[in-house]
């Protein structure tokens, strides 16, 4: 594998996409991935003078080369919603030409994304595939972080920049811009109901002109929380009356941290392993970016970081719960713990998100099987699937559309941007346009 790489975006001269709004021609938006899909999130807004970055990801395929959205390098800035690769993912690219490309973002964010990088490359290696930047360029993106705090407005150029706390992940932020009279928010990955890890998504804030959302559940509503709650606890507890080994598999950022919370109402021991040990330290170091400080140590103190392949070799052989990465089964020390102990029925796989297609996780779900270290084997523990997603159910979307009354609306990080798009023409009798690709322009 390896090799470059060639963009999938149809390439050509701008076109101008109409919605009828106003005609400034004083501020621009194109987007430059997951126009129609999840993975890559890259907007670009001009305004004025300023070409600012919203969010620059990178699309993490399965077994094959990752996706980057269209290229760019005449950046004036770079806002960064929060730390997830498929909206971090890309900006060290910027680097390679560049020294000076000041990125804007929530405190821990820098953190997480510092972690997530390195892990890129580290994960790049391993798997063959061709990464376009190394570590000269993460540390040039890490020397080009400006924290900023939710609510405290600051400026690029003459635009004036505004994070809200989005609900997400800790530090997640949706970004309020504003330009000569008009004003656009842009989402990122946000949630308007509680979880245990953050507080909801703040959307006290004044009338928006034009929203950027994010629409991964456009078309979905979540099963309540307290249900899966419940379900997870149950198949930990009966997992150990069995004797067997409980196996919880979920993203290292975000996920982990909010299943230790939930597993903390049992009063029992438990063991993390993988990039949720780091991402749960850097956490700990941040006590306003989570909902609960208090209830987030206590769950840290029952949970045993595993240290080392001892530990790991212990925590098999006697009944245990054990959370860890990777999320869709992809690899990580989770494939140890289902490789040692696929063929016993008394132990149970749990799978805390979607799964996409192509992904182990995926395939386990439909077929019991799976590959482990490039071997295929029948999984005879428990399988099952629960819903812990962080991201905007159907209902989320449709109330912030209602909340911030926006004249415009454009869906993006979904598979179903263009129909989306439809509906809330319909329902709303609001503009409503999604970018097929990133040489569709929004002139305002
Ligand atoms: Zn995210
Ligand atoms: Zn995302």
């Amino acid at each position: 594998m390896g090799g470059a790489i060639k963009s999938n975006f149809p390439a050509g001269p701008l076109r101008e996409v109409s919605i009828g709004v106003l005609n400034m021609s004083k501020i621009s938006i194109r987007v430059l991935g997951a126009n129609t899909e999840v993975g890559r999130s890259a907007i670009m807004i001009q305004a004025g003078d300023r070409r600012i970055l919203m969010d620059y990801g990178l699309k993490l395929v399965p077994k094959k080369e990752p996706l980057y959205p269209e290229e760019v390098d005449d950046v004036d800035a770079v806002i960064l919603s929060h730390a997830h690769v498929d909206h971090s993912g890309a900006i060290p690219t910027l680097f390679r030409k560049r020294d000076d490309v000041p990125i804007y973002g929530v405190d821990i964010t820098g953190d997480l994304m510092e972690l997530l990088l390195y892990d890129s490359i580290k994960v790049a290696k391993r798997r063959g595939y061709h990464l376009r930047y190394g570590p000269k360029e993460v540390r040039k993106a890490l020397e080009n972080y400006r924290s900023i705090e939710y609510r405290v407005p600051f400026r690029i150029g003459n635009v004036r920049v505004t994070a809200y706390n989005a609900g997400h992940i800790p530090g997640s932020a949706m970004f309020r811009l504003e330009f000569d009279g008009f004003s656009i928010l842009y989402t990122g990955d946000f949630n308007l109901r509680r979880s245990r890890l953050v507080p909801p998504a703040d959307v006290n804030m004044p009338k928006v002109d034009l929203l950027i959302t994010e629409s991964t559940y456009a078309f979905r509503e979540h099963p309540p929380r307290e249900g899966q709650e419940r379900l997870l606890k149950r198949i930990v507890l009966e997992t150990m009356k069995r004797g067997g080994l409980s196996v919880i598999a979920g993203f290292a950022i975000g996920r982990l941290a909010e299943i230790s919370l939930v597993l903390s109402d049992l009063n029992m021991k438990f063991f993390l392993d993988g990039m949720a040990k780091k991402s749960a330290r850097i956490t700990e170091e941040y006590r306003d970016r989570v909902r609960n400080f208090r209830e987030f140590r206590r769950a840290m103190e029952a949970t045993v970081f595993v240290k080392n392949w001892k530990v790991r070799r212990k925590i098999v052989n006697k009944p245990s719960v054990v959370l860890t990465t990777s999320g869709m089964l992809e690899g990580g020390p989770v494939h140890f713990y289902l490789k040692e102990k696929h063929e016993d029925e008394r132990s149970s796989i749990t799978l805390t998100g979607y799964q996409i297609e192509g992904t182990e996780g995926r395939k386990l779900l439909e077929t019991g099987e799976m590959t482990i270290d490039e071997e295929n084997v029948e999984v005879n523990m428990r399988v099952s699937q629960l819903n812990f997603s962080a991201h905007a159910s159907r209902s989320n979307l449709l109330e912030l559309i209602k909340l911030v009354s926006p004249d415009m609306v454009v869906p993006v990080h979904g598979e179903e941007t263009e129909r989306f798009a439809k509906e809330i023409k319909e329902t709303f009798d609001i503009a409503s346009v999604s970018l097929e690709d990133p040489y569709e322009e929004i002139r305002i």
